[in-house]
């Protein structure tokens, strides 16, 4: 079957697991560490990535590979490889392709726990980030490169801001310098924004969040369009030169377009772990049957909450780019046209006493530090996540004293609403 010509509805539900005659409808779990062979040539040939096959889950799992290559259908990529969670996708994606003494550029608009990998524990392993404005233009990201830069990093859309990246913008800048713009597609997911077809070449995703829906696996996955050439300069030494703990294996020569997640299966996840349990990824794949539909609900929940929070006198400012007037709104109509995403951020008048009041008197929604579960559910970052920061620290890191991030659910929309109503009334 070539899922390329299905829909992406369709993919959700039939991309990487064909079975044959006979075999389980639903991708089965293969929850083996080992597989079995006849002789010792058969496994010889795998260690020496000459034939493919299973010889141990770290490497690769029946029921991994397959949801994997799901997620690689339904972003138009070549190849992806599952990871054990969305941090572990997004340091695998950089240090690929950087090591010690690269440079990467960086959207400072990114998830928390990115911005410190980046900066604090890739910088220890020798990886220098630059920071840029995901507003920067293509003038001030020119000026973010140096000879050895090696990726360009940013969210599509980003975790808490809602920053609608100009992906084509930032590809072109990568390009020119001759390294691949690598997005987090996270938040909007495949259904809502398909960053290859404007210009991205790798995509990560914390898995954990709307492809799972249901918060019950921690998750990721990296995809690779294959659309980069690593052998147009001598960047990626990694990749076009011969790798001696693979006896001498060239990735880009063996493997094409396949490449650099060959590389990142055989190298970092032989070195490093981080692979998912095949009883995680029978559960992600679960959430992936229903994105579609479920995205579609989430976004049109969120707009409705969007815009009732807009006309609340008690609401200070609501920021969501499905709102007409929101800085992102033109931009998320060209790389989101049927929606970003069910995450809105607001602010009550009242400060933090009014939020935390607020919070406290939701029934329906739950307070939890997570976002994109088919439930309704709220954090306060200033009380919570970002609770040791004085009142100056939390402006300078974009999070003001009173803003709530609320994640839209897909319950009914009347009931959503007349819980943020009788909360209100509280406040
Ligand atoms: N990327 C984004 C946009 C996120 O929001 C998160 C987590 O919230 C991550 C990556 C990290 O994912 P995980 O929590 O699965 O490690």
């Amino acid at each position: 079957m070539d899922y390329s010509k299905l829909h992406l509805e369709t993919n959700c539900l039939h991309a990487g697991y064909t079975p044959k005659n006979g075999e389980p409808r639903v991708v089965p779990i293969v929850q083996s560490t080992t597989y079995k062979y006849e002789s010792s040539d058969a496994m010889g040939k795998l260690f020496d990535l000459e034939a493919d096959g299973y010889f141990y889950t770290r490497l690769a799992n029946p029921t991994n590979d397959a949801v994997a290559a799901k997620i690689a259908a339904l972003e138009g990529g070549v190849a992806s490889v599952l990871t054990s969670s969305g941090q572990a996708a997004s340091f695998y994606s950089v240090f690929n392709i950087a090591g010690a003494g690269d440079h990467v550029v960086a959207s400072a608009a990114i998830y928390g726990g990115t911005f410190n990998l980046f900066s604090v524990t890739m910088k220890k392993l020798g990886v220098d980030f630059t920071f840029v404005s995901p507003d920067a233009t293509p003038e001030e990201l020119d000026a973010a490169f140096r000879p050895n830069t090696k990726a360009v990093f940013a969210e599509t859309l980003s975790n808490p801001s809602l920053t609608v990246l100009d992906i084509e913008l930032f590809a072109n800048a990568a390009h020119k310098h001759g390294v691949p713009l690598i997005v987090d597609n996270t938040f909007p997911t495949p259904v809502h924004c398909r960053p290859f077809l404007h210009g991205a070449d790798i995509v990560t995703h914390s898995t954990t969040k709307y492809m799972d829906g249901h918060a019950t696996q921690v998750g990721g996955v990296i995809v690779d369009s294959g659309n980069f050439d690593w052998t147009q300069n001598d960047k990626f030494p990694g990749l076009t030169t011969p790798d001696e703990s693979y006896h001498g294996v060239t990735y880009t020569e063996r493997f094409g377009k396949g490449a650099y997640i060959t590389k990142c299966v055989v190298q970092l996840m032989r070195d490093l772990g981080s692979i998912p349990s095949p009883h995680n990824s029978f559960l992600l794949n679960l959430g992936l049957e229903t994105l579609p539909l479920r995205v579609e609900r989430h976004c049109e929940n969120a707009q409705r909450v969007a815009e009732y929070l807009q006309s609340h006198e008690k609401v200070a400012w609501v920021n969501y780019p499905g709102l007409p007037g929101n800085k992102y709104h033109e931009r998320a109509k060209k790389y989101m046209p049927n929606g970003t995403s069910g995450v809105i951020s607001f602010g009550i008048k009242g400060g933090r006493a009014a939020a935390t009041v607020f919070q406290d008197s939701l029934r329906l929604a739950t307070i939890a530090t997570h976002v994109a579960d088919c439930r309704t559910c709220v954090l306060y970052p200033a009380g919570t996540t970002h609770r040791q920061l004085t009142a100056e620290q939390l402006v300078a890191c974009g999070v003001p004293d009173d803003l709530l991030r609320l994640s839209v659910g897909i319950e009914h929309i009347d009931d959503i609403l007349a819980d943020l109503e009788q909360a209100l009334a509280k406040c």
